[in-house]
């Protein structure tokens, strides 16, 4: 009989898989199921992920597998499927792919499910029982007693009732009556009730029943994408809920994928409010190795019933899937920028629904132009929230002319009266402002020296309170310097950021508590909560921050936004640069009046005139997206072609373009267009150098074929050595 051979995918930078021979003995191998395996001097942990008859290596030379680590699969069929499409699409070596989806634990060899024991009753067990054995030891009597009930043995923890249990268990044991044996723990608990689904949950509203209608109407089952866009306020969470009750309520288990958990806790809080006593996992980069673990094998051995998770949670082990649903949709942070395996959570949880053929629901106020223009081409179905749920009415928008106005600490006049205004009306006031730290530039007063990062091509950020210099780049942190170094005269701060406004806000309006949200301020989620209770609470009535601002929370008291520099984006050499900037703006500014007072929003820039800020105030985000996509399209810019970056970085400048343009000459391209290579537009950045080379067709088809053979002569490429390179395909941010 020929050995059956067992096809692996090890975690290694080399894209194939490895062959190994089933063992002698062993059981049979289930397709994502864990093994250890020898690999080269080590043993490595890889991953089944088919079996064959055949292998090309030849069977003598074929080692075999070590050991099975679970005695069950970790990823079921579709999920080894989904893995299978990412390393595909994305051209990324399946080992890798699956370990990104992994629990860091489970990579290194932990148990899927927790070990547990129990104790059985032998033969001789049951024959000493029936022949009425044990009769003064009463507590041993009653132990086999307990054990005879059940076949299946009794686990541990349910034994260990009576005092000095194991005394009696183990003399039991001693004569040979009983014995130890890993325990099956029990299938997962059946589903808890609903309870609270429809306490607390407001009356749908127009708009919110039309959404729900046409959803239901198509099927609980069944693949149906739908693009639900609904202004802040709307009522979107509202909708999700109930789409989430019906799932929970035919059996089925959710997944909420959502960008940052950090930034939405009001979001998991409803989860868990509506859904009470319903098992939810929340999965995110915030939770430690043992967190993940549990949460991941809570959700694979099928307890849990609703998954919570920012990005990689799309790869969670979710039985019985029933829908999906991404909110924020439009956020950049579903796309994994760095490391080697750069995928989209979005566009995998589309495929994923596909190949589960389940409904996906994408949410935002703002969408991206990608899934705008899969509603024009039919496939995504839209749905629309326009109206805000309750009494709350949408915010109205004004733009501030900085060159007309007299500017103080980057707060015109204009601004700091219409604050004072509001607060006197017991409004609530958020000053959003795109960068953190005291001032962005540190300048010589006499010679014109800027403080600049030695490592990258960047200055470096002022800190005033902390009197450091810091680069937001690389994280250099510096003393920060009195005098000039090169001139010895005084230096001053130029520009503002979060400090500075926060400085200047407290001395304009003294007694009014300041709060600020930023990254510098939050870093864990316990400080991002206590921020965000200052506001709720009113302890502080005015919010400075960075876009974490926009995120999620919902302050009913805010009346007041300001944007107090939209203009860095309006002219970016990145097409995707207007996009983002109209989001943040859009986002921003439905923070303003979500209660029931009126909300008002101040855009100050220099530019009042530009068509993209114009076309917001006029016709809102609708006006701008149909806008710009007209320009993607006359540009042949994403989302009518499609994109890769090959990107590289080296110690020196001219091994990252010379890497690149190798790879340019190994090209021999059909249906595609190579741009570049070209250095970024922030070339050096922590020590390293940094380019780009772009891969653009009209044919997604057409330009897979052309990733397939190419990247392996890349791969092979001698310059390769010399640089840390990485493929994006859809890059999000382009340099
Ligand atoms: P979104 O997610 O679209 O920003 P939310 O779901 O957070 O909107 O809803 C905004 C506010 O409106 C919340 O306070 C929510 O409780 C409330 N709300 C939502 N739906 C309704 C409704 N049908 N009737 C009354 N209030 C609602
Ligand atoms: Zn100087
Ligand atoms: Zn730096």
């Amino acid at each position: 009989m020929t050995d059956e051979i067992i096809r692996v995918a090890l975690d290694t930078p080399l894209r194939r898989t490895f062959d190994y021979l089933r063992g002698a003995d062993s059981p049979a191998a289930m397709a994502g199921q864990r093994v250890c395996v020898p690999f080269g001097r080590q043993e490595k942990i890889g991953f089944v992920v088919s079996l064959a008859s055949q292998s090309e290596v030849d069977s003598t030379k074929l080692k075999r597998i070590s050991s099975y680590i679970d005695p069950y699969p970790t990823f079921d069929p579709a999920l080894l499927v989904l893995l299978r499409w990412a390393a595909d699409y994305y051209h990324h070596p399946l080992g890798e792919v699956i370990a990104t989806a992994l629990p860091k634990l489970l990579r290194e060899g932990a148990p899927l499910r927790q070990r547990s024991f129990g104790w059985v009753l032998t033969p001789a067990g049951r024959l000493a029982l029936e022949a009425g054995e044990a009769k003064r030891a009463p507590q041993q009597r009653a132990l086999l007693e307990r054990l005879a009930r059940d076949e299946a043995g009794v686990a541990e923890g349910d034994l260990a009732d009576g005092p000095r249990w194991r005394d009696h268990i183990r003399s039991l044991r001693d004569r040979g009556w009983a014995e130890r044996r890993e325990h099956e723990p029990a299938g997962s608990p059946p589903p808890a009730p609903l309870t609270g689904s429809a306490h607390g949950s407001p009356q749908p509203t127009a708009d919110q029943q039309a959404a729900l209608d046409a959803i239901i109407a198509s099927g609980d089952t069944g693949y149906r994408a739908w693009l639900l866009q609904g202004i802040t306020g709307s009522g979107k969470t509202e909708v999700y809920l109930r789409l989430a009750a019906r799932q929970l309520q035919a059996g089925r288990r959710v997944l909420i994928l959502v960008p940052e958990i950090g930034l939405t806790p009001q979001l998991v809080g409803r989860f868990a409010t509506r859904f009470a006593g319903v098992p939810l996992a929340v999965l995110h980069s915030g939770l430690t190795d043992t967190q993940r673990l549990e949460a991941w094998r809570r959700t694979h051995d099928g307890s849990v019933r609703l998954v919570l998770g920012t990005r990689s949670a799309v790869f969670a082990p979710i039985p019985e899937l029933g829908m999906i649903i991404v909110d924020e949709e439009h956020d950049a942070s579903f796309k994994q920028q760095e490391g080697g395996f750069r995928y989209s959570a979005r566009d995998l949880a589309l495929v994923r629904a596909q190949q589960l053929d389940i409904p996906i629901v994408l949410g935002s106020a703002t969408p991206s132009l990608e899934s705008l223009h899969n509603v024009t081409l039919g496939r995504f179905q839209h749905l629309s929230l326009p109206r805000r749920a309750g009494n709350a009415q949408p915010p109205t928008l004004k733009l501030i002319d900085l060159r007309a106005e007299h500017v103080h600490a980057g707060l015109s006049t204009t601004a700091a009266t219409t604050i004072e205004k509001h607060l006197a009306d017991q409004g609530q006031v958020l000053v959003y402002i795109n960068r953190r730290g005291y001032a962005p530039t540190l300048a010589c007063t006499a010679c014109g020296w800027v403080a600049p990062c030695l490592s990258c091509d960047a200055r470096l950020t002022v800190y005033r309170n902390a009197a450091r210099l810091r680069c937001h780049h690389c994280g250099a942190d510096r003393e920060l310097p009195r005098q000039c170094p090169q001139c010895g005269y005084a230096v001053k701060t130029v520009g503002q950021g979060t400090e500075r406004i926060e400085e200047s806000l407290a001395e304009t309006f003294k007694g009014i508590g300041i709060a600020r949200l930023d990254r510098d301020v939050v870093r864990r989620q316990d400080e991002l909560e206590a921020v965000v209770s200052r506001i709720t609470s009113g302890d502080a009535r005015i919010l400075v921050g960075t876009q974490m601002i926009a995120k999620g929370h919902d302050f009913p008291d805010v009346t007041l936004v300001i944007v107090l520099n939209a203009d860095q984006g309006l002219f970016s050499t990145d097409f995707r640069a207007a996009e983002r900037l109209a989001q943040t703006i859009v986002q921003v500014a439905g923070r303003a009046g979500r209660g029931d007072r009126r909300g008002e929003v101040l855009i100050q820039t220099e530019y009042p005139d530009h068509p993209l800020l114009r076309g917001l105030l006029d016709g809102g985000y609708e006006a701008f997206a149909s806008a710009a996509l007209a320009e993607r399209e006359s540009a042949a810019w994403p989302p009518f072609a499609r994109l890769a970056a090959l990107r590289a970085s080296a110690l020196q400048a001219d091994w990252a373009t010379e890497f690149l343009a190798a790879a340019r000459r190994t090209a021999s391209a059909a249906n595609v267009r190579l741009l570049g290579p070209a250095p970024a537009a922030m070339a050096k950045r922590a020590g390293r150098f940094h380019a780009q080379l772009l891969i653009e067709s009209h044919d997604r088809a057409a330009l897979h074929r052309f990733l397939d053979r190419w990247v392996p002569t890349v791969e092979a490429l001698p310059e390769v050595r010399r640089v840390r390179w990485a493929l994006d395909v859809d890059p999000l941010e382009l340099f």
